[in-house]
C-alpha cells in the first residue's frame, strides 16, 4: 500500500550520467554494432555514437541486441492471477469473464499493490519499460469508497514504482453492465459495483483528484471501458476530461460481435460509429482489440488517427477473432501491443503473433517487417500512452532501453544484422538480459535489481487472493 510501503527507490526517472556500451544496437531500421550511449543526469539520451569499436573507460557494457523500451499499451495486472486456473475446461469470452470477477472481488489496495508490484517487475523482466495500466477496479466490493478515492490507482502508480517501471495509469469509466438506452445503461451487477463512479461526470471528479504531480514515471489518461459500460450521452463527459489535458483515451472496442449485435439494437449503429459521434476518436485515442469491424469502421477509424492496440495473446486466448491490423494500419491507425489479460507477458509474442495470424488467415507471409513489429513494440505503443519521447535509441529520447541475448539457445547463430528479425521471430521474453529506465539499470544479467526473487513475488501475491 503507498501510504504505508515508502519506495526505498527513487522515481524511475531519476538517474545519474552514465554510459553504456551497447554490442549491437537497433537504430531504426538497422543493426549497428559497437554503439556507445550516453546518458545525462536527466535520464534521457544524451548522445549515440556508432562505430565504437571497445567499451569506452568506465562504460556499462551490454552484450546482445540493444532495442528501445518496450510499451506494454494495454494491461489488467489483476488478470494476472488468473494464469492456470483459466485454462481448465472450455468457454467463451462471457464464461472467462465470471472467473475473473471472482478474483477482481478479493483485491485490496494492499493486496493489489503487492500484485501489480510483483506483475511490473514481471514486465520489466520482459524488456517492458513502460506500461498502460487500463484501470477499473476502483472501489471497494459492493462500491464503497476508500477514504482516499483513488486508492487502487494509486497502489498502482506505487507498483510502477516500486518495480522501476513508467506507467500511464488509463484510469477508466465503467459505469454499466451493459446498453440500454442513449442515456441509461444497465446496471452494474454485483460484481461491477466497484468498478463503477456511477456517472461520468462522477468519475471525472474522482479522477481529477489524482495528479502526476513530479513523479516523472507517472502519466494519466483516461478510458472508456467500452460501449457497454459507458452510456451513450456520458461517451462525451470522458472524451472532454481527456482532451482539456491532452490526456490518453483508451477504449476496448468491438472486441465481442455481441457488444455490436447490442449497439446495433440500442443505437442503430456500430460502437465505433457511436464514439465517433461523441468526440471518442481521434490522434490521441487508441480501440483496445478493434476485432470485429466494417470497412466503415476502418475508415473511421484510420482517418481519425485513432490509435489501435492489439493484444494477439488475449485474443487468441479468449477465442475473439483476428482482427483487421493491415486494414486499420493502412487506413491511418497506429498499432500498439498489449499482453492484456497477462495469458503470458512477452512482447516478442505479442509481435510475432500479431503477423502469425496474419499468415494463417491470408496463407501469404511477410505483412510486417520486424522492424516495423519492434516499432508498434516500443515507439508507437509509448505514443500511445502519452510517451511520445520514449521508444527511440536517439538524442533526446528517455533512455529507456532492453537489451536481448543473441547467444541463447533460441537466438544463437543468427547474423547479428538480422538481430531484429531473431528477436521478433524467435527471442522470448527469457532472453531479455538488462533492461534500463531513465538511465538506471532495472535488471541486470536477467535478474530484477530491487526486486531479487520476483517468482516468489507473484506466488505470494497470488495465492492471497486464494
Ligand atoms: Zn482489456
Amino acid at each position: 500500500m503507498p501510504m504505508n510501503t515508502p519506495s526505498p527507490e527513487p522515481s524511475p526517472a531519476r538517474s545519474t550520467a552514465a554510459t553504456y556500451w551497447l554490442e549491437h544496437a537497433w537504430l531504426d531500421p538497422s543493426v549497428e554494432p559497437g554503439v556507445a550511449l550516453d546518458v545525462g543526469a536527466d535520464g534521457r539520451i544524451a548522445a549515440v555514437r556508432t562505430g565504437v569499436e571497445t567499451p569506452p573507460p568506465g562504460a556499462t557494457v551490454l552484450r546482445g541486441l540493444t532495442l528501445p523500451g518496450l510499451a506494454n499499451a494495454h494491461s489488467h495486472a489483476f488478470h494476472r492471477a488468473l494464469r492456470s486456473t483459466v485454462q481448465v475446461g472450455s468457454g467463451t469470452f462471457w464464461t472467462w469473464r465470471e472467473v475473473m470477477y471472482s478474483v477482481a472481488d478479493r483485491l485490496t489496495p494492499e493486496t493489489y499493490y503487492a500484485l501489480a508490484r510483483a506483475v511490473y517487475a514481471e514486465m520489466a523482466l520482459a524488456g517492458v519499460t513502460a506500461v498502460g495500466e487500463f484501470h477499473y477496479l476502483h472501489h471497494a466490493p459492493g462500491g464503497a469508497r476508500y477514504a482516499d478515492p483513488n486508492a487502487m490507482g494509486e497502489a498502482l502508480i506505487a507498483a510502477a514504482a516500486d518495480a522501476g517501471i513508467r506507467i500511464t495509469l488509463l484510469d477508466t469509466a465503467y459505469v454499466a453492465a451493459g446498453l440500454r438506452s442513449a442515456t441509461h445503461g444497465e446496471e452494474p451487477n454485483r460484481h461491477q459495483l466497484r468498478f463503477s463512479d456511477g456517472t461520468a461526470d462522477a468519475w471525472a471528479e474522482r479522477v481529477s483528484l489524482l495528479k502526476e504531480g513530479d513523479r516523472e514515471h507517472v502519466r494519466l489518461g483516461a478510458a472508456i471501458h467500452s460501449v457497454r459500460a459507458v452510456p451513450a450521452r456520458q461517451l462525451g463527459t470522458v472524451a472532454e476530461w481527456a482532451a482539456v489535458r491532452g490526456a490518453p483515451l483508451h477504449v476496448h472496442l468491438s472486441e465481442q460481435t455481441a457488444e455490436n449485435d447490442a449497439c446495433l439494437a440500442v443505437h442503430g449503429c456500430t460502437p465505433t460509429r457511436l464514439l465517433a459521434d461523441h468526440g471518442v476518436l481521434g490522434p490521441r485515442t487508441t480501440g483496445v482489440h478493434n476485432t470485429h469491424l466494417t470497412d466503415a469502421d476502418i475508415a473511421l477509424i484510420g482517418g481519425s488517427g485513432t490509435g489501435t492496440c492489439m493484444c494477439p495473446t488475449t485474443e487468441r486466448d479468449l477465442a475473439d477473432g483476428i482482427g483487421p491490423a493491415p486494414a486499420l494500419q493502412r487506413a491511418g491507425s497506429p498499432l500498439s501491443l498489449g499482453s492484456d489479460s497477462h495469458a503470458v507477458i512477452d512482447l516478442f509474442e505479442e509481435a510475432r503473433a500479431m503477423e502469425l495470424n496474419e499468415r494463417l488467415r491470408t496463407r501469404t507471409r511477410g505483412h510486417w517487417t520486424a522492424a516495423a513489429l519492434l516499432r508498434a513494440a516500443s515507439a508507437d505503443g509509448h505514443a500511445a500512452l502519452g510517451w511520445a519521447d520514449a521508444g527511440s535509441l536517439e538524442p533526446g529520447s528517455l533512455a529507456d532501453f532492453a537489451t536481448v541475448a543473441l547467444d541463447s539457445v533460441r537466438t544463437a547463430g543468427a547474423v547479428p544484422r538480422l538481430g531484429a528479425e531473431v528477436a521478433v521471430f524467435a527471442a522470448s521474453a527469457v532472453d531479455v538480459r538488462h533492461t534500463v529506465v531513465g538511465g538506471r539499470q532495472v535488471v541486470r544479467d536477467g535478474a530484477h535489481t530491487s526486486i531479487p526473487d520476483v517468482p516468489s513475488a507473484l506466488a505470494e501475491a497470488v495465492s492471497a487472493l486464494r
